[in-house]
């Protein structure tokens, strides 16, 4: 596979009083974030009289030593970190981007994937931009220096051109922006702390930095905090609402509130759902760890069948571990996922796993629970089959997607379980417990809220398929 899974991003801003120093609160608030991306990390603070900006291709506590936060002066700045694909992980594609423009140094980061960057970058191209990164982010950059008036009226006409998936946050000396796109598919939460305001991708870094929630930045709105307080400007339409329902199933941090909706609570009802679309005879429940674990609860609790730990997931381990050999290889996977004999032998075993995407990892889990003398395996996926590539941050081509090329009988065969289960779409809408016309749910069900030239998305049937 030539691609990782992966092209999600977490956004971070800060706005403090003039006498705090917020690069360490950057610093916890991408920590907090650090699930949605792991591949590089970046923040620019502002002082009020210029920006300084420090990133890297590593974990945030790899890039960032007491050191280099002691030098990141200012009070207002933003963070990035990205889990990008693995042709695109260039140290120049790290994040926040930083330019001296006729608005000042203004730095700009950004969650998300914009639909029609070919053209833009074309057009951008012709006019004689010249690009040092791979990244839509660069082509927001070049877009919004290109326009006319204040920093605040270049963004808004910047956010008109742009189509597709994009939650940015972007700081200039004096102010810190925060735009989402018309559609709302990536999220983007405000907070206030008692010395200022913060924005994120998700509420967890906001609640981890002791600020309180005060509410989501609505599709098609900006929000502009800087010395006179907080305000929103409305610069598009709400078009339909098509906010990720994998932030949801995967994405998000259990411990984060989308739209209201605990996420926790929400894969706990997956559970729960799973449960009542296709009961299974089985002795105990466990989870894929640690994204399979608040489903299998839901589950066990419906069902009445016991919830158990029969894998262990070592915590250690940042990354996927590839040994020179294919006995280290193998004995990777144990270091990182090793299971529980004493629970696992001779028992009919529910495991679940929040989704199966190329189902490589069902499979080793499926042979790691028989190796262990499991007597029969029931593998439940807590989504629908994720048969349609995503154009909106998600990086999956067609060709990865093992729902997309097989049936449910031959994914089952193929990952050697006794059954395998997915939930409905409506399982899943009901679960989530918002109106399907709030949610994109195009990955499983081919139906796009957007239509771009981006990858694949003009292909899918548009079916709608259920099971
Ligand atoms: P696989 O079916 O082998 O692709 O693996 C699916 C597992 O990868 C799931 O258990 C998820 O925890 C995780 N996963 C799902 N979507 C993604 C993604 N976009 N990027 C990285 N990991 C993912
Ligand atoms: Fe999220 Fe799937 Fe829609 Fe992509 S296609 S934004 S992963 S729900």
């Amino acid at each position: 596979m030539k691609r990782k899974l992966n092209e999600e991003c977490g956004v971070f801003g800060i706005y403090c009083q003039d006498h705090v120093a917020v690069a360490p609160l950057t610093y916890l608030g991408l920590f907090a974030l650090q699930h949605r991306g792991q591949e590089s990390s970046g923040m620019a603070v502002s002082d009020g009289t210029q920006l300084r900006l420090h990133k890297g291709s590593d974990l945030v506590p790899k890039v960032f030593s007491d050191e280099i936060l002691e030098e990141l002066k200012g009070h207002a700045a933003i963070g990035h970190v990205r889990y990008s694909t693995s042709d695109t992980n260039l140290p120049e594609n790290a994040q926040p981007l930083a330019v001296d423009s006729a608005f000042g140094q203004v730095a700009l980061a950004h969650n998300g994937n914009l639909v029609n960057s070919a053209e833009l970058r074309q057009q951008l191209a012709r006019s004689g931009a010249v690009f040092n990164t791979t990244t839509d982010t660069e082509l927001i950059v070049h877009l919004m220096a290109q326009q006319g008036g204040s920093l605040e009226d270049a963004l808004v006409k910047t956010a008109q051109k742009l189509t597709g998936a994009f939650a940015l946050v972007v700081l200039a000396k004096d102010k810190l922006i925060g735009v989402r796109d018309p559609f709302g598919f990536r999220p983007l939460v405000l907070g206030a702390r008692l010395d200022g305001y913060i924005l994120a991708s998700e509420s967890c870094a906001l609640t981890n930095l002791g600020a309180e929630v005060i509410r989501e930045i609505e599709p098609g709105e900006m929000v502009i905090i800087e010395q006179g307080g907080v305000r929103f400007r409305r610069y598009a339409e709400e078009k339909r609402e098509a906010f990720c329902a994998f932030e949801y199933v995967y994405f998000a941090r259990p411990d984060s509130n989308l739209l209201g909706q605990n996420v926790h609570q929400v894969r706990k009802r997956i559970g729960a759902a799973l449960w009542h679309e296709a009961p299974v005879d089985a002795d105990i429940v466990i989870a894929a760890p640690d994204s399979g674990t608040p489903a299998a609860m839901g589950f066990a609790e419906a069902s009445g069948l016991p919830f158990e730990i029969g894998l262990l997931k070592n915590r250690y381990i940042g990354r996927t571990f590839s040994g020179p050999s294919r006995e280290l290889r193998e004995l990777g996977v144990r270091i990182k996922l090793n299971p529980i004999e004493a629970v696992i032998k001779d028992q009919r075993i529910v495991i679940i796993d929040d989704s199966i995407v190329r189902g490589t990892t069902s499979a080793k889990i499926v042979r790691l629970l028989k190796e262990t003398g499991a007597k029969e395996v029931h593998m439940y996926a807590a989504c629908p089959p994720y048969r349609y590539p995503c154009c909106y941050g998600i990086d999956t081509s067609k060709e990865d997607l093992v729902a997309a090329k097989y049936d449910l009988e031959e994914i089952r065969r193929l990952i050697g379980a006794d059954t395998l289960r997915f939930l409905s779409v409506e399982g899943l809408v009901g679960a989530i417990g918002l109106p399907k016309e709030r949610l994109c749910l195009a990955c499983f069900n081919g139906d796009y809220p957007l239509v771009g030239a981006c990858c694949d998305c003009e292909k899918g049937e548009g079916a709608e398929n259920g099971q």
